[in-house]
């Protein structure tokens, strides 16, 4: 059993995210699909708040944060915010930033994290490739080191967050070959500046989460010093996955959150919309829907901070890589089907207006669709469970 007794300090926490987020980003959430940015007053307001790549040590202007305080936190900007995007911005700064506190070297981390602590810049993750998503192996981007730093090439495709950090600052964590003959073996991680004069981005028309963007980028020779490679080269493809994992204990939980609000919102609406003389809340086919729905979200929920709890205690020595992989695995593979059928049926309840673009469960149901692919395929997930079941040696390909 685990104890999920938040401690004061993380309810404390809890209330002014929820405070911050309630006033400042619910009245705003809708208009963002339509401007397709983040007000910069959030922005700034997050930065204030410590929220922004809050896994990043205190010295390096972060909060210092654990796993689960950071769940914390994702569960109110989820349930805060219908459209996704700022869970998103938040979540790809939070895990990301916390793989670049952990393996970026100190003059990297001293560069970049004060401005993505204070929200000028911003900190992605750039893996995917049109031949390269779930198979990470089949990258074609490469990394060559030369004298005085490495050039890079290649092509990105389908990453979060490309337009805010090409136009405004910053730049994305990015995985290359550097022999392509090692395979997983010979990949490299680095901090790919997204305003170099080589990256050319390109954008795709999302169906949700609009207030970020999401695009891909040329990479044509572009130049990085030896400082912005993490850990060591050639381990990339291992560290990676580290990333990945807190990326998606985040998204379990702010899934949870996000169907939640969901039903919150499909209650209020069953309980006082009456047809053939009652109320829609008292037809079965709504109702056990509703229990049905909210008993996945209680259960995501509490998978989702096991996941996240298990991270820090393999931190503290006390789990193992493979205990949490499993666990972060098991949450995620459930947290986009799960929330999206619970927004699903809310917007069904609302009748045509939940077909409009002013139904907050419409926004919800497009947002959390994204995290069927966003940051592993359900599917990969469910691989990696049965890894962890069977062993290694009863997976069927590398
Ligand atoms: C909104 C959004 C934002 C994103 N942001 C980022 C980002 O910031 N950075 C980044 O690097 N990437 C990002 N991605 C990309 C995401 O990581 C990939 O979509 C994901 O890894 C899957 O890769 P793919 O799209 O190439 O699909 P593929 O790998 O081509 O897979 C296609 C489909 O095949 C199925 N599949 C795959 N493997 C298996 C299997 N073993 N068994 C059965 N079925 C399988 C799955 O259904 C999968 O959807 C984003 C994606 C979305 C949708």
């Amino acid at each position: 059993m685990v104890d999920f007794t938040f401690t004061e300090e993380q309810e404390m926490i809890r209330e002014s995210v929820r405070d911050f987020a309630q006033a400042k980003i619910t009245p705003i959430a809708l208009e963002m699909e339509k401007t397709k940015k983040i007000p910069l007053d959030v922005i700034k307001g997050m930065a204030e708040l410590g929220l922004l790549a809050c896994t990043a040590d205190e010295k390096y202007g972060g909060a210092g944060l654990d796993a689960v305080t950071t769940g914390i936190i994702g569960e109110e900007l989820g349930r805060a915010d219908p459209t996704g995007s700022i869970p998103v911005f938040w979540l790809v700064q939070a895990s990301w930033g916390y793989l670049f506190n952990k393996y970026g070297t100190e003059q990297a981390k001293k560069e970049i994290f004060p401005k993505v602590c204070s929200g000028e810049w911003f900190l992605g993750i750039a893996t995917t490739e049109s031949d390269a998503g779930s198979d990470v192996n089949g990258t074609r981007t490469m990394i060559k080191k030369v004298d005085d730093g490495f050039i890079v090439s290649g092509e990105k495709m389908y990453i979060s967050g490309v337009r805010e950090a090409h136009t405004n600052g910053g730049g994305h964590l990015t995985i290359a070959h550097q022999d392509l003959e090692k395979g997983t073996r010979g990949m490299t991680m680095f901090y790919l500046p997204l305003t170099d004069k080589g990256i050319t981005p390109t954008y795709a028309d999302d169906m949700g989460r609009e207030g970020i963007s999401c695009g891909g980028f040329s990479i044509d020779d572009v130049k990085i010093p030896p400082h912005y490679i993490l850990g060591e080269e050639n381990k990339g493809f291992y560290y990676v996955h580290e990333g990945y994992e807190y990326a998606r204990g985040l998204i379990a939980a702010i899934c949870a959150a996000a169907g939640q609000k969901s039903l919150e919102n499909g209650m209020d609406y069953i309980k006082q919309r009456k047809m053939f003389g009652t109320y829609l809340g008292k037809f079965e086919e709504v109702n056990f829907r509703l229990a049905e729905h909210y008993t996945r979200m209680h259960m995501l929920k509490n998978m989702a901070f096991e996941a996240l709890l298990s991270i820090d205690l393999e931190q503290a020595g006390k789990a193992t890589r493979f205990e949490t992989a499993k666990k972060i695995a098991m949450a995620k593979m459930f947290a986009s089907d799960w929330a999206c059928a619970a927004a699903n049926d809310v917007m069904q309840w609302q009748g045509a207006f939940g077909y409009t673009h002013e139904c907050v469960d419409n926004a919800i149901y497009r947002a959390v669709r994204s995290f069927a692919w966003a940051e592993g395929a359900k599917e990969i997930m469910k691989m990696i469970v049965a890894r962890e079941l069977l062993g290694k040696d009863f997976v069927a390909y590398k």
